[in-house]
């Protein structure tokens, strides 16, 4: 059995990796997070694309730990707004973690944007880095339409505003069984199962 770290605090990231890991029967991996490892310092996230952000995590925890470590980084990127929020999307109103004032600039800022124009996607990038420094990143887009009026209650972040494609509901109607099966985190972590059932 491997011990593999995700570079998280998160309970709902580790537990939905879990539950991905075990519904793929692999079980050569044990998914440890931040809290069971010595606590080392948090390095800011100054990354211009996901990717770098995804890489420098899983870095830093491979080198602080000896572990094989995993790291996503995550948002949404609008085509009008030339794609941000993107690595920016946790702080875009410039308070870091702010949902509701993320969600409330960007309906300003997309105000008069036309229906047509108003595609975007959220991004997920995760990175796998090994203690003898094999890395590698995989990234998953998940296409939308950002919608002029919120709507459901699952999910966090922009999910009341962004209707997938393939939907007549928003993602924070889904249930998180039916999100996690389609969404750029759900992807993302398929992609790298293989990775994980090689180590
Ligand atoms: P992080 O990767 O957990 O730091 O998330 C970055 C930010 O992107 C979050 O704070 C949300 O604003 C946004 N985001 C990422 N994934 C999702 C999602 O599945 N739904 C809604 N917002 C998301």
């Amino acid at each position: 059995m491997t011990r593999v770290l995700l570079a998280s605090r998160n309970a709902k990231k580790l537990a939905e990796l879990r539950r991905i890991l075990a519904a793929a029967a692999v079980s050569n991996v044990e998914i440890v997070g931040l809290d069971d490892v010595p606590a080392f310092p948090d390095a800011p996230e100054t990354g211009a694309t996901f990717e770098e952000n995804a890489l420098a995590k899983a870095r830093d925890g491979a080198r602080e730990t000896g572990l094989p470590t995993i790291a996503d980084d995550s948002g949404i990127a609008i085509d009008a707004l030339n794609g941000m929020p993107g690595v920016l999307s946790a702080r875009w109103s410039g308070r870091h973690g702010d949902d509701q004032a993320n969600l409330d600039l960007v309906l300003a800022q997309l105000n008069d944007v036309p229906d047509e124009r108003r595609g975007g996607g959220f991004v997920c990038a995760i990175a796998l880095v090994q203690p003898d420094g094999a890395e590698i990143t995989l990234r998953a887009d998940w296409r939308g339409t950002v919608v002029r009026e919120p709507s459901g209650t699952n999910g966090f972040g922009y999910d009341p505003i962004f209707v997938p494609e393939g939907y007549s509901v928003t993602s924070a109607e889904l249930s998180p069984g039916e999100k996690d099966a389609v969404s750029h985190r759900g992807q993302a972590l398929a992609l790298l199962l293989p990775h994980l059932k090689a180590l």
